[in-house]
């Protein structure tokens, strides 16, 4: 039974503003809701949530393939190549509709490989002091769990929690990592957990307010 960190509010919102969710909805509303969403979230100047921090985005032309950089004064940059989203004929609003499609998917890329970073620095620590080894380390997707430990020995984190505080993508990393020793939530597991994150209540309460929080 694989044993999950159920998200209570953020990444249930996330889901829901996500483009599959919205199927359900007429073409026309999704599309608008979509680009009302693609166009907060990504155009030059929006805010990306990582790692607790919230950097300004810049988006600039030039270069053969789409670069991601953290910039200086909290800034994320954004290189999409020249003419990105231009074609024959392409009205101004199709052409300004692409260059975010293609900001958001060089964005969440970027966050997916931190988030593989992070994972493969801080798993390796909590599973030296529990002396545990994991068949693998994975990065997840799954709405309903931030993190999952299956019997298999595969241990599994949500990419998203790339945006939180490091301390918190810690914790269910280290939460995961102490499943490997007890599959359940009995006392014994809690008591493992502390042996390699003392601090983990603080954590835990931490990770929930930060769900609860708006955007
Ligand atoms: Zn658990």
């Amino acid at each position: 039974m694989p044993q999950g960190i159920a998200p209570r509010g953020r990444l249930v919102r996330r889901f829901v503003e996500s483009h599959s969710e919205w199927l359900q909805t007429t073409v026309s509303e999704t599309e608008a809701r979509y680009q009302a969403e693609l166009d907060r979230r990504f155009r030059a100047g929006a805010e990306v949530e990582f790692q607790g921090r919230r950097l300004q985005l810049v988006i600039e032309s030039g270069g053969a393939r789409r670069r991601v950089r953290e910039g200086a004064e909290g800034t994320l940059i954004v290189q999409l190549p020249e003419g990105t989203g231009s074609g024959l004929d392409q009205p101004v609003r199709e052409v300004e509709r692409l260059r975010l499609e293609a900001t958001r998917e060089a964005v969440e890329a970027w966050l997916k490989r931190q988030a593989r970073l992070e994972l493969l620095r801080v798993a390796p620590i909590h599973l030296g002091r529990l002396g545990v080894e994991a068949k693998s380390l994975r990065l997840g997707n799954n709405r309903r769990a931030w993190g999952t430990c299956s019997g298999r020995g595969i241990v599994r984190v949500h990419w998203r929690l790339i945006e939180a505080a490091p301390e918190l993508m810690e914790y269910v990393v280290a939460h995961e990592v102490a499943h490997l020793v007890v599959p359940d939530h009995s006392p014994r597991f809690w008591e493992t957990l502390g042996r390699t994150l003392p601090d983990w209540r603080e954590r835990k309460l931490a990770l929930e307010r930060w769900e609860r929080a708006a955007e």
